[in-house]
């Protein structure tokens, strides 16, 4: 268990926030800082074919260990943060034989991570917690995806009496911007399949995620002396306004669940001469997906119609649900779940309420669905890591590589 901890904390404290307003890839240089501590890591314990492109994605293969024919399964995760929250100077606290009670991560401030308002961490009374000091995130979204990664080749290798055939290691920048797959190179890769360690509680099994769609409404107002308006300014906040109550009003992600898409207004700026919204279109379903960004077009065209087409619409489909691609090639969702079963966790199946590098991948022509890495409360101060969960899913890759040995 030591050795996971020691992995795993010597990955969070190096800082890799990655950042939306920067065109570069890696988004922000310090990612570079963990990439080239995996590479040294992935080389010296025996990998072969490490590569790290001029983008930082790295890529390693553990060769096949059988004479047969095996199909190439791939396992991914991210090593960039979420930039909603900082990843400066991470101070984790693990806290051993939890006695589910409440955690203070930070005393002065009187952070508190307790288990009224986070009812999973009962789950894990007397197992190890890894938390954050109450200042940052702790980045086990997907730093435990990548230490549960290299845990399990360390292991396979160790293990030459496991069979299994070839296996494939991605770890990308830039996931949570939504941009980990956009420079993946699949050929390269050189897997039939693969999937991400990027899901939060133990079980956790997705092979469908959201449809999602950006929206960025600018509204071109006129400004005139209040005293001389009357028929004359144009305030653009006011149609920003109406445009956002002209949303379907439950139809937000804090009023719906499972298979319920949603709008979310995520920003509003704006002056009497200039407003601006942005917001994302979620669904599942690709017919509800189309409707949903058919009804702000259709809300945009109606107001334009009385403002003197001062509002302009742009819409930009981000990703879509990998279930379409997955579907064919169902036995992969099996493995895994067979994998669970065998290592004594129950798979928790369900649509990811958002999207995965996995999602980008499997359009790409890499079907990969998401599995645990046991985190919970990602992007925030709160966020925390069961370390019995991360080893269930090293053992859970572990057996999906022999698996897949025995399947072909
Ligand atoms: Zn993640």
């Amino acid at each position: 268990m030591q050795d996971i901890i020691n992995r795993f904390i010597s990955y969070i404290t190096i800082d890799t926030q990655s950042d939306p307003s920067s065109d570069a890839t890696p988004s922000t240089a310090k990612q570079w800082d963990l990439a080239k501590k995996l590479v040294n890591e992935l080389e010296e314990m025996g990998m072969s074919e490490v590569s790290i492109d001029e983008n930082a994605y790295i890529m390693a293969t553990l060769p096949s260990n059988v004479d047969h024919e095996v199909p190439t399964v791939g396992f991914i995760s991210h090593f960039d943060t979420s930039p909603d929250f900082s990843g400066t100077n991470v101070n984790p606290q693990v806290i051993k034989n939890y006695d589910g009670k409440d955690i203070v991560l930070h005393a002065e401030k009187g952070i508190i991570l307790s288990p009224d308002y986070f009812d999973d961490l009962r789950q894990y009374k007397g197992k190890t917690l890894i938390t954050t000091d109450g200042t940052t995130l702790l980045g086990a979204d997907d730093k435990a995806g990548i230490t549960e990664i290299m845990t399990a080749m360390e292991y396979l290798i160790n293990h030459p009496e496991i069979k299994h055939g070839a296996i494939k290691v991605g770890f990308t920048p830039d996931e949570e911007i939504g941009r980990g797959a956009h420079k993946f190179d699949v050929k390269k890769f050189g897997a039939d399949w693969a999937y991400t360690m990027d899901g939060s509680q133990i079980g956790e099994l997705e092979y469908e995620n959201f449809n999602a769609a950006s929206a960025k409404i600018t509204v071109e107002g006129r400004s005139v002396h209040p005293g001389y308006a009357k028929g004359k300014m144009v305030n653009a906040i006011l149609i920003a306004n109406r445009i956002i109550s002209s949303l379907p009003e439950n139809e937000v992600p804090q009023k719906t669940e499972n298979r319920e898409g949603f709008f979310h207004v995520h920003s509003l700026t704006g002056s009497i001469e200039h407003a601006e919204i942005k917001m994302i279109i979620r669904d599942h379903s690709r017919a509800l997906f189309e409707a949903r960004k058919k009804t702000i077009r259709d809300i945009v065209s109606k107001l334009n119609l009385n403002c003197n087409h001062a509002i302009d619409l742009e819409i930009k489909d981000q990703y879509y649900n990998m279930r379409e691609k997955v579907e064919p090639v169902f036995h992969i969702v099996e493995i895994a779940k067979e994998a669970m079963d065998a290592v004594g966790v129950t798979p928790i199946i369900k649509p990811i309420r958002g999207g995965t590098d996995g999602s980008q991948l499997s359009f790409m022509g890499l079907p990969c669905p998401n599995i645990f890495a046991g985190g919970h409360n990602f992007h925030g101060k709160y966020e925390y890591v069961p370390v019995e969960s991360m080893e269930k899913a090293v053992e859970v890759i572990v057996k999906i590589c022999e698996l897949t040995a025995f399947k072909s």
